[in-house]
């Protein structure tokens, strides 16, 4: 049975397996609705879903509602070449989609299929569509094409235009239960040891916790953990905190530093700066917004005045 067997890059979590089952049944009724926004928190394997499921769309014999792996669609789309099959993504992680890609799509959906299938796009992450991508999207979204179908994938539905999401059909992902989420990774890991720290550093996102494991990227929260601590000690200045934070990647030490408040809030250590912890966490969300929006935003001063800030509140 090895030939049949579904190939891995074409399937989807195992906690994905009742949102599968409800697109897959609308796909082979032909009821799939043109626009899908699959949401949920990141780190939860969207990505992946929203590859399966257009593998599965373009694939000519799915086998069990997955992507069979072996016609000719299916190897292009493994290859990375099937002409239908279109992903929109930032040009840099964590910078925005411009409209110059969002009108290529407008393009790329209103031609004939070249394999003569469907048609499939997905946007990733879609809250990093600038104002006039999305304004460009919302024709695609209003006057679908025959057997086109558009995936968007959104970690913050908030930061997404209330007139795109109000035009798809949403799908949430829910964060997989910590138990589901650590046997997955004691199954793809083959290790159960240091496992249960791990996922706390992940909030139990599994795939945020392979990450670490298959990168430097623990050390590097660990080291930034204990940055924090040494502000708050006094042991180091906040300034020369600052420039140790430049090489860590800024948007996920701001989620750290974020986790980090939120944390002390709720075990009651910032029990007199309540007021301030809040507004604190409220700037972090903003920076988060910037460091998505501004093209060369000063990474230095940045950690210069979040520092600071951190210094005054958990000393
Ligand atoms: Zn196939």
């Amino acid at each position: 049975m090895t030939d049949n067997a579904i190939t891995p890059s074409l399937m989807h979590y195992p906690w994905q397996k009742a949102q599968w089952q409800m697109l897959d049944d609308l796909a082979e009724r032909e009821r799939l609705p043109h626009a899908l926004l699959l949401a949920g928190p990141e780190f939860v394997g969207k990505q992946q879903f929203a590859t399966a499921l257009s593998a599965r769309l373009i694939c000519d014999f799915p086998l069990a509602g997955f992507a069979c792996g072996n016609c000719k669609q299916c190897l292009l789309f493994k290859a990375g070449s099937h002409p239908d099959f279109l992903r929109v993504e930032p040009e840099d992680s964590g910078k925005a989609i411009r409209i110059d890609p969002v009108r290529e799509l407008g393009q790329f959906l209103g031609k004939t299929a070249m394999q003569g299938g469907r048609k499939v796009v997905v946007i990733n992450p879609a809250e990093a569509m600038n104002q006039s991508a999305a304004n460009a999207l919302l024709k695609n979204l209003e006057e679908p094409a025959r057997d086109t179908y558009i995936l968007l994938v959104s970690h913050e539905l908030s930061r997404l235009p209330a007139t795109v999401r109000s035009r798809c059909r949403k799908v949430t992902f829910p964060l997989p239960s910590h138990d589901e989420s650590s046997r997955w990774l004691a199954q793809v890991t083959a290790k159960s040891e240091g496992l249960a720290e791990l996922m706390e550093y992940a909030a139990d996102r599994p795939l945020l916790a392979l990450r670490f494991l298959e990168s430097d990227l623990l050390q590097q929260r660990q080291a930034f953990e204990q940055l924090l601590d040494k502000v708050s000690s006094g042991a180091i200045k906040p300034l020369s905190a600052a420039e140790q934070c430049v090489n860590t990647p800024s948007v996920m030490a701001v989620d750290w530093l974020y986790n980090r408040v939120s944390m002390a809030i709720k075990s009651g250590q910032l029990g007199s700066e309540q007021v301030m912890s809040f507004r604190f966490l409220d700037k972090l969300v903003q920076v988060k917004k910037r460091l998505f929006s501004t093209a060369n935003p000063n990474i230095n001063l940045l950690w210069e005045e979040l520092m600071l800030d951190w210094q005054h509140l958990s000393r």
